[in-house]
């Protein structure tokens, strides 16, 4: 097998140099496919009609068969944080390709990584002709990381449409910087999340925020989609900005029915997250 098919470029680009990298499409081979795993998962495939790269693959079953099915060469994996419904594949693809690269968050907690990286680094996938920057997004875990290029963001668990990852290990503030990061990415980017929430996560983010028209408008269009059990991703950052009252804390309606919730005034940005979470946590 080759083994020349990705690069790390350890040096801290600029936010330019990152934009530029962002604002750049796939290459016209590049598809990427959703391979539904577990319940809910999607592990994002992307494929130029001979080789893949994968991202997050908790389970290693249903990308051998995507792989089979579609005539692909695995070629890399990509990993954004540790938790076993992202990693759980990777022991048995690694045992199935030799030399399999495996780049994921630094740290030596996550069995099979065989290439850490950090906020800055460039991966290059020369099997597929992509490179794409590391953001560190800590804040649903510690080592969090995602990966940006292309016009699109592989975000893990970070961002969900309409709504955000749980903070298991971080606390509010880091994932407020982590999604404010994002939320800096150029407006059309293509946000790629890991798990089919929308559903849930709109019902929830209509509780907040009722009298938004962005998000009456893209409730139906998300119920119209699962009723067909069509995928709701990748979504876009500009939807997104409308739509999350995660990505929305400053926004007044958000501030006021958070404040109600909470029976507190609140003051900034962090204080209305730290509460909008614990309000999704409960609801
Ligand atoms: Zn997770």
């Amino acid at each position: 097998m080759q083994h020349n098919n990705f690069i790390v470029s350890e040096y801290r680009n600029t936010i330019c140099e990152q934009m530029m990298t962002s604002m750049q499409g796939f290459p016209t081979s590049v598809k990427v496919t959703p391979i539904p795993a577990f319940t809910d998962n999607y592990i994002w495939c992307l494929h130029n009609g001979t080789q893949a790269v994968v991202v997050d693959p908790g389970d290693a079953a249903p990308v051998l068969a995507f792989c089979k099915e579609q005539k692909l060469i695995l070629s890399a994996i990509l990993i954004t944080h540790h938790h076993r419904d992202h990693t759980g594949g990777i022991a048995a693809l690694a045992a199935a390709i030799t030399d399999l690269p495996v780049i994921g968050p630094r740290g030596s907690h996550i069995n099979g990584i065989t290439k850490s990286v950090a906020q800055g680094d460039i991966v290059k996938l020369t099997a597929i002709g992509c490179e794409f920057s590391v953001l560190e997004v800590p804040g649903h875990t510690l080592d969090h990381i995602a990966f940006v290029g292309h016009n699109a963001l592989f975000c893990g668990d970070t961002l969900f449409a309409a709504g955000c990852g749980r903070l298991f290990e971080g606390t509010p503030g880091q994932m407020h910087r982590s999604l404010s990061k994002i939320k800096r990415l150029p407006p059309g980017t293509a946000i790629y999340c890991t798990h089919e929430y929308t559903e849930a996560n709109v019902k929830f983010a209509l509780a907040v925020d009722p009298e938004n028209e962005h998000l009456q408008a893209y409730s139906d269009w998300v119920a119209s989609n699962r009723a067909k059990d069509t995928p709701t991703l990748p979504t876009d950052l500009t939807t997104q900005c409308n739509v999350n009252p995660f990505l929305r804390c400053h926004d007044n309606n958000v501030v006021k029915s958070v404040s109600q919730y909470a029976g507190l005034e609140l003051s900034d940005e962090i204080a209305v997250f730290t509460q909008l979470r614990k309000w999704k946590d409960n609801f």
